[in-house]
């Protein structure tokens, strides 16, 4: 059983002073306000609420609970000139809230994510010419009065370069009198994407497909799509005409992407297609940024909105559209706070809305793969690249094989014979080649071969990582960094300390040695990130440039990018994932893999991909190299199946965490003695998490496996009611679990 949706509720109820106020906070619900004589707020209505000695943004949301005295409640003031949430937006955090089973406060602190956009609206000064002209003429000034004639409004600044002359220039202009300020918005208003502004001649394929989408975007009403295509295959052109549908029947679009590091290259080719970049929405945008899109996106002014998961909960009140790109990607799913999977609330958030979703992927999550099987979704195929690309010949190198002989001066490590001799031909030939392998830095491990010590993170179960560019030690986890040492912090030897295994650092590093004269560059979320995000691309820029041969790159590199010079992939350690971790991993490794090898051969010429492996047997390996990907689908179906995994059965997690580590352990205890007897219901645990430290918290985890049939929702709140949880102790209820760390 689905949690039921809460209906806005009808307006006479709303219209009695008191009103229950929703706050952002991670309170139990609803809070009950009185409003100013004469005021009535409907659902949705902004208030600003007191609330201890301080006074925030609330949400009116609904009828009053009544259990406080009239006499005692305090009074919320409407925000005056605020424009309302649209309610249907509140009906989706109330869904998501009892899905979640989070706090609805919790949830609507991520629709409230700029408090500057229900202020009034500031304003800039700006100057037109005045009926005046000064007695005293120059040159300059006569130019700039010119400009100014075409009654267009300017800042002082913007009109000192567009006449060409000094800042001074134009002040003297508006000291005489000869140019009038006047007021004007704040942020220059967006501008509008031209649905026809430069539309694909599209192939037979995807002219099927675009025509499934564009009905359905004209049908106004909720429906799924899996756009199942392989890489290449237009997937973005194709979604596009559905973009250009919801355009001409004037509803707003949001388009999510796993990754900000996608969006430049997003925006650009959007640009390309409808003559302006569209709004963005994610975590790098200034508060002022913020402040504008979300006004824009609720007076209708920004028509489509790209961005990361969070863009979700932004009131759009025409909603017409709502596309999931690369919606097999683990980033959709967030982690920390509120825990919810963007991909699957988006599908909500369209059947709410009631308008059409798309899911967009040439590897999809086995979920919306069984839901499109079984007609829950329509299932759009587009089984060829787009003009004359082919897929890319994918072979397996059995590193169990291929090492170098006794006879080679210079022995490779991570590097086999036949991936070097690859290399050679593809630069040979003037094409590009890219290396992939996700991992970080240099070394994932370092220790001292004299005593055995090994680095690890004080606050996380986790080794450091060594990153020699920067000659630091560091954790992946938390972020904490070392100075590399010189010597062994624990016996004191001097230079016994080794680094195990590759990083892309130690990879582009022999990479350098084989290959002295060929130009490269490393891409990593570390080596791009920290520039900021308007240089994030550098590399990849670079690259797609053609002014570097060879990008060495974590799976930053893997996804959505298109460098038609690119002829050559290899996977430095194609069981990097493995194959016997969580329920996913083999999904994971498959979908990983399948998308960089997808980078290879994109335009005329053919790509070859190798992927150095020990399990070339493994089912994964081969299907890869066979092409077989339907194949792999189905297989793992049928694992998933016959486990009663997701989605043919339920999971929730449990994550129990805090500092202090014997209350954790005690309470997590608790739990797994407290849990209720259910039909249908399997509890696993506690037991310590993967990461049993993290960020100095102690973390054990209970798994619960349920049938389909099992309201989860209900099983979770009685079993969570009957342990009392200390307040210095957390517990995460995770529905629906993609990893388990
Ligand atoms: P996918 O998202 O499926 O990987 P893309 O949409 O990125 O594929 O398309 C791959 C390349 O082919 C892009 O450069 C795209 O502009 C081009 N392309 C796809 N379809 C067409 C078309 N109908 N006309 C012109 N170019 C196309
Ligand atoms: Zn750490």
């Amino acid at each position: 059983m689905r949690p039921r949706l809460n209906p806005t509720p009808p307006p006479e109820l709303l219209q009695k002073p008191v009103v229950g106020v929703l706050l952002p906070l991670p309170l139990a619900g609803a809070y009950d306000y009185k409003l100013p004589p004469g005021s009535n707020a409907a659902r949705g209505a902004i208030v600003a609420a007191p609330l201890g000695n301080r006074e925030m943004l609330g949400v009116v949301w609904g009828t009053a609970e009544g259990t406080v005295g009239d006499n005692r409640l305090k009074v919320a003031e409407p925000l005056e000139g605020a424009p309302a949430l649209p309610g249907k937006l509140c009906d989706f955090i109330d869904w998501v809230a009892d899905y979640t089973l989070n706090p609805p406060g919790a949830i609507l602190a991520m629709a409230l994510r700029s408090r500057g956009a229900f202020e009034p609206e500031a304003h800039r000064t700006a100057y037109v010419r005045g009926s005046v002209t000064p007695p005293r003429m120059s040159a300059a000034r006569t130019r700039t009065l010119e400009i100014a004639s075409d009654g267009l409004a300017r800042s002082i600044s913007g009109l000192a370069e567009d006449a060409n002359v000094s800042a001074a220039v134009v002040r003297g202009l508006v000291q005489a009198g000869a140019l009038i300020p006047t007021q004007l918005p704040e942020f220059a208003p967006f501008k509008q994407p031209d649905a026809s502004f430069a539309a694909p001649q599209l192939n037979t394929d995807q002219a099927e497909a675009a025509k499934v989408m564009t009905d359905a975007v004209a049908a106004k009403t909720f429906s799924a799509h899996l756009l199942d295509g392989v890489t290449g295959s237009g997937k973005t052109e194709v979604y596009f005409e559905a973009v250009a549908e919801a355009l001409k029947q004037d509803r707003q679009v949001l388009i999510l992407l796993p990754e900000i590091a996608l969006t430049l290259q997003f925006l650009e080719r959007f640009a390309a297609r409808f003559g302006v970049r569209p709004a963005e929405w994610h975590s790098d945008l200034s508060q002022k940024e913020r402040r504008r899109t979300y006004r824009a996106v609720m007076n209708g002014e920004a028509r489509v909105v790209v961005g990361a998961r969070s863009s979700l909960f932004l009131p759009f009140p025409e909603l017409g559209l709502v596309i999931v790109d690369e919606e097999h990607e683990q980033a959709f799913k967030q982690q920390e706070g509120a825990i919810y999977h963007a991909r699957d609330m988006a599908v909500v958030r369209a059947r709410i809305e009631d308008c059409p979703v798309v899911l967009a992927s040439a590897t999809p999550s086995l979920e919306s793969y069984v839901n499109a099987q079984s007609g829950r979704y329509t299932h759009l195929k587009l089984v060829s690249r787009h003009g004359v690309a082919e897929m890319p010949e994918v072979r397996l190198i059995d590193l169990r094989q291929e090492r170098d002989g006794p006879d080679v001066e210079q022995k490779a490590q991570w590097l086999s014979p036949p991936l070097r001799a690859a290399l050679e031909k593809t630069l040979a030939a003037g094409e590009q080649a890219m290396l992939f392998l996700n991992r970080r830095g240099y070394a994932p491990l370092t220790l001292c071969e004299a005593c055995g010590h090994k680095f690890t993170c004080p606050h996380c179960s986790a080794w450091l990582v060594e990153h020699k560019y920067k000659r630091r030690m560091a954790c992946h986890q938390c972020g904490y960094e070392l100075p590399m040492p010189s010597a062994c912090p624990q016996c004191h030897e001097p230079g016994t300390l080794i680094a195990c295994g590759p990083g892309v650092e130690r990879v582009a590093e022999e990479f350098a040695a084989f290959f002295p004269g060929a130009r490269y560059a490393i891409a990593s979320s570390d080596t791009l990130m920290h520039t900021g995000p308007g240089e994030m691309q550098g590399p990849l820029r670079l690259f797609a440039r053609g002014e570097i041969d060879v990008l060495i790159g974590t799976q930053i590199v893997a996804k959505g990018h298109h460098f038609p010079q690119l002829t050559l992939v290899g996977v430095v350690d194609a069981d990097l994932g493995g194959s016997d971790g969580d329920l996913r991993a083999r999904e994971r490794t498959f979908q990983l893999l399948h998308q960089v090898s997808g980078r290879a051969g994109r335009a005329e010429k053919p790509g070859l991909v190798l992927l150095q492996t020990r399990n070339p047997e493994d089912a994964v390996m081969q299907a890869l190299a066979r092409g077989d990907r339907d194949g792999f689908y189905e297989q793992e179906r049928s694992f998933r199946e016959a486990s009663a995994s997701p989605p043919f059965g339920r999971l929730a997690a449990l994550v129990i965490s805090g500092h202090d580590g014997d209350a954790v352990r005690d309470i997590a205890r608790q739990l797994g003695k407290a849990a209720p007897n259910a039909r249908d219901v399997k509890v696993w645990g506690p037991t310590p998490a993967f990461y049993a430290l993290l960020r100095g918290q102690t973390r054990e985890r209970l798994l619960v496996q349920a049938g389909r049939g099992v309201d989860v929702q209900a099983f979770l709140k009685a079993w969570l009611a009957t342990v009392k949880v200390p307040a210095a102790v957390r517990v995460a209820v995770d529905v629906d679990p993609v990893s388990f760390f």
